[in-house]
């Protein structure tokens, strides 16, 4: 099912009770949520979750990481054999888990993981079938929401039905960019997927900002490309710039965030710097 086709039968077949006059308990401690989104392939979203959950865990803050990706490199680059897995964040969304029964820990990168692999492809299709299809992980991540302080998502590149289960589950969205000419090729369907959603689905999700990756600063091309985007989004774009450094790429392949496989570099003092950066911007948000 493509995602519009999705968003479509769910504004037609509002579930009872929501989302306009369900209450919400009062609590005292939640999770801020954030969904990595970009339809686009291959932008740096695996890299910027796994490297901002690291970040944020050096800086004592408690995260899990759901990687909604049936390709499964969110839970590789924690040092998560998907091959492995008793439980996955698949059967957390088709109701046969609950995130404590399949969550594990990255030692690699000192946050809990909910893991993927390709069995997660199928509840694409089985959801359909499903009550409240589209809010199945939030209501999931409901569930822990109080031992941590920051949930993140990774998403597939593609609007799907996986996709909008993280941005109904989100405070906010993350954009990673590439500074390049089609850079802002396709930011308006995802932008106006994120509208849809607000209106229809989940009135707290909002826009935290687009995230400048693999930043080359010897690229004249980019460089302009990064100061349009400064100048036509304003505070929208973080102030954090992601340089291009091979270890990030590397990393991945020893099972480890680049923040934790060599701290000294360049990618990973940016990820740190960015978690900063998204701690600041938690607390403006209130
Ligand atoms: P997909 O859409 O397939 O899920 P993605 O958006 O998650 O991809 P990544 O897997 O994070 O993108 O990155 C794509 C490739 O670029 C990977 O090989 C990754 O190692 C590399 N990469 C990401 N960020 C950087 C960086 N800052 N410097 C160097 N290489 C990077
Ligand atoms: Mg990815």
């Amino acid at each position: 099912m493509t995602y519009a086709a999705a968003l479509h039968s769910v504004a037609n077949c509002r579930p009872r009770g929501w989302p306009d006059d369900l209450k919400q308990e009062p609590q005292e401690h939640m999770a801020k949520v954030f969904v990595i989104a970009n339809q686009k392939g291959g932008v740096g979203k695996t890299t910027t979750t796994v490297n901002l959950a690291a970040g944020l865990a050096a800086q004592d803050q408690r995260v899990l990481l759901v990687d909604l990706d049936p390709q499964g490199n969110a839970s590789m680059g924690s040092g998560i054999d998907k091959q492995a897995l008793e439980h996955s964040v698949y059967q957390v969304l088709v109701g046969l888990a609950s995130v404590p029964q399949a969550r594990q820990k990255s030692e690699t990168g000192r946050y809990d993981v909910l893991p993927a692999n390709r069995e997660l492809a199928g509840a694409e299709v089985e959801l359909v079938e499903l009550d409240q299809r589209e809010r199945r992980l939030k209501q999931a991540i409901d569930e822990v929401d109080d031992e941590y302080d920051f949930v993140l998502i990774d998403c597939p590149p593609s609007l799907s039905l996986l996709t909008l289960n993280g941005l109904c589950a989100a405070h906010g969205v993350i954009v990673p960019m590439q500074c390049e000419y089609f850079a802002l090729e396709g930011l308006s369907d995802l932008v106006n997927t994120i509208k849809q959603v607000h209106t229809n689905l989940n009135r707290e999700l909002k826009v935290i900002g687009l995230l400048r990756v693999m930043f080359d600063p010897r690229v004249t091309l980019q460089q302009q490309v990064s100061a349009q985007l400064e100048s036509h989004f304003g505070d929208k774009v973080f102030k954090t710039l992601i340089p291009r450094n091979v270890r990030l790429a590397e990393a991945p392949s020893y099972g480890m965030p680049g923040v934790a496989f060599d701290p000294s570099s360049k990618g990973a003092k940016a990820y740190l710097d960015f978690g900063a950066e998204m701690i600041a911007r938690v607390r403006q948000l209130g």
